[in-house]
């Protein structure tokens, strides 16, 4: 994209400028230090931020993020299975500094979409001409009784990476061996759907491991997931008897949960768990409200070609707080989304027509350390939504040799460098 912009200007320069610029409604330059604020410094802000930066250096980029250090997900499961470190999982903003972008760490507190202003905690206001917001999500504490902020203290969710994956691998490790470790794991749609398998396989590995004598229960609150045969089988041949799942329709919707007898309670049952791993229902990031892009879902409603809000012009929502359709909440969907977004912007403020953007998404899921499967899509504007190109995507085979699954855990990790080093390298 970025080679794309800056060849095109060339060819305009050097070529055809004398028999194409008189045809020009207006200057191939986005308006001269056009102001662009972005909420939000995760995979899908920090990537626009960087693409729209790079795209056009004239533009005046400012990136709002509270933390000086991300913490990236894909691979704090692994953290969980004491397979890796999480200070492999942080990264700094350094480099999108060096490249001009403004980083201001503070937390976005309001947005006024009329007067085209961002409010910050500290009272500061960063005017714009284009918003992008890109909170990632929040929890619905209200959803499960008896699971709020507190209680994730002692029941941990782990969906936001940090201090919550500590805390669950602590927690993990400090179980006698023979302890039950419970999962809750939310109806769609949440932040990676495939995430909460990839997690129970890999608590599962580490048990089997360490405390074979344990088990681990996967109460869900739906019927089918991602990728489950793959996953279904993978369980069977290398967890049988240590992990098991219950679907909603036998019973696995956690209904309530008693932090301090560390109970979770079903439609059916009441478990004590030795560990008891939370992931509540969400909703866009809490920003997202306060700027009027969330609908009464709590998600973003956008336009699959701008990823401009259906609710406020100007604004723009990316990651996983946007409603995008058939593409899932994932970090590459998010670093995606973002390139795309940052494009149609500067088309936009050229005073052109973005064109319709073909999307990608692969998710690799980890079951073991040397046992990866995955799945791609590839997706396209349809009927206003992003829509699945069919038969353009699809998931590792069922049937295949452990020499594959190997393969495919080489390339999840070779995924995971390229795209953080893509976003903050
Ligand atoms: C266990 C787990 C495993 C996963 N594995 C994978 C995987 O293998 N592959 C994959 O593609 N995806 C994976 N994901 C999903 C991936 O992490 C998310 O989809 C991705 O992080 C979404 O990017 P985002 O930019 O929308 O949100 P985030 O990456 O969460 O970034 C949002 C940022 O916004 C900031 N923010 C929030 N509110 C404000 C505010 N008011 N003001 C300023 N800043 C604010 C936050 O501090 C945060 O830095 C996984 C997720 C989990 C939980």
């Amino acid at each position: 994209m970025r080679t794309g912009a800056h060849g095109r200007r060339r060819f305009l320069g050097l070529a055809a400028a004398a028999l194409v610029a008189p045809l020009l409604p207006r200057p191939a330059r986005a308006q001269a230090g056009a102001r662009i604020v972005v909420v939000g410094g995760g995979f899908a802000g920090a990537t626009c931020a960087r693409s729209l930066r790079r795209a056009d250096p004239g533009l005046d980029v400012t990136l709002v993020e509270p933390n000086p250090t991300f913490t990236a997900c894909p691979f704090s499961n692994a953290v969980l299975a004491g397979l890796r470190d999480l200070r492999d999982q942080r990264f700094g903003y350094q480099a999108l500094v060096a490249e001009g972008i403004r980083v201001v760490h503070a937390a976005a507190t309001a947005v006024d979409p009329r007067g085209r202003q961002v409010r910050l905690a500290d009272g500061t206001a960063l005017p714009y001409e284009r918003l992008v917001v890109a909170p990632g999500i929040d929890f619905r504490w209200e959803a499960i009784p008896g699971y709020g902020e507190a209680a994730a203290q002692q029941m941990p969710h782990a969906w936001k990476a940090g201090e919550q994956t500590l805390l669950l691998r602590r927690q993990l490790e400090a179980m006698p061996d023979g302890g039950l470790v419970v999962m809750a794991v939310p109806a769609n749609p949440y932040r990676c759907p495939p995430g909460p398998y990839e997690r129970a396989s890999l608590i599962a590995h580490y048990l089997k491991t360490t405390k074979p004598r344990s088990k681990l229960l996967v109460l869900d609150a739906k019927d089918s997931f991602s990728k489950q045969p793959l996953f279904t089988a993978a369980w069977g041949q290398l967890y049988p008897g240590l992990l098991e799942w219950v679907p909603l329709s036998h019973g696995g919707r956690v209904i309530a949960v008693d932090p301090a007898t560390h109970t979770v309670s079903t439609d059916f049952e009441r478990y004590r768990a030795a560990v008891a791993n939370i992931i509540p229902p969400q909703r866009a990031g809490r920003i997202a409200e306060a700027a009027g892009v969330a609908d009464r879902t709590g998600w973003c409603p956008i336009n699959p070609v701008t990823f401009e809000s259906r609710l406020q012009p100007n604004i723009h929502v990316l990651g996983d707080a946007a409603l995008a359709g058939a593409m899932p909440k994932s970090a590459f969907a998010a670093n995606a989304q973002a390139k795309v977004c940052a494009a149609a912007v500067l088309t936009l403020l050229r005073g052109g027509t973005p064109p319709d953007p073909v999307l990608v998404n692969t998710c690799y899921s980890l079951v073991a350390p040397d046992y990866a499967i995955s799945v791609a899509g590839v997706y396209r504007p349809k009927a206003g939504q992003l829509a699945d190109v069919e038969g353009a995507g699809g998931t590792s085979p069922l049937q295949a040799p452990q020499e594959v699954r190997s393969l495919e855990a080489r390339y999840a990790e070779a995924w995971f460098r390229t795209i953080t080093d893509d976003v903050f390298g």
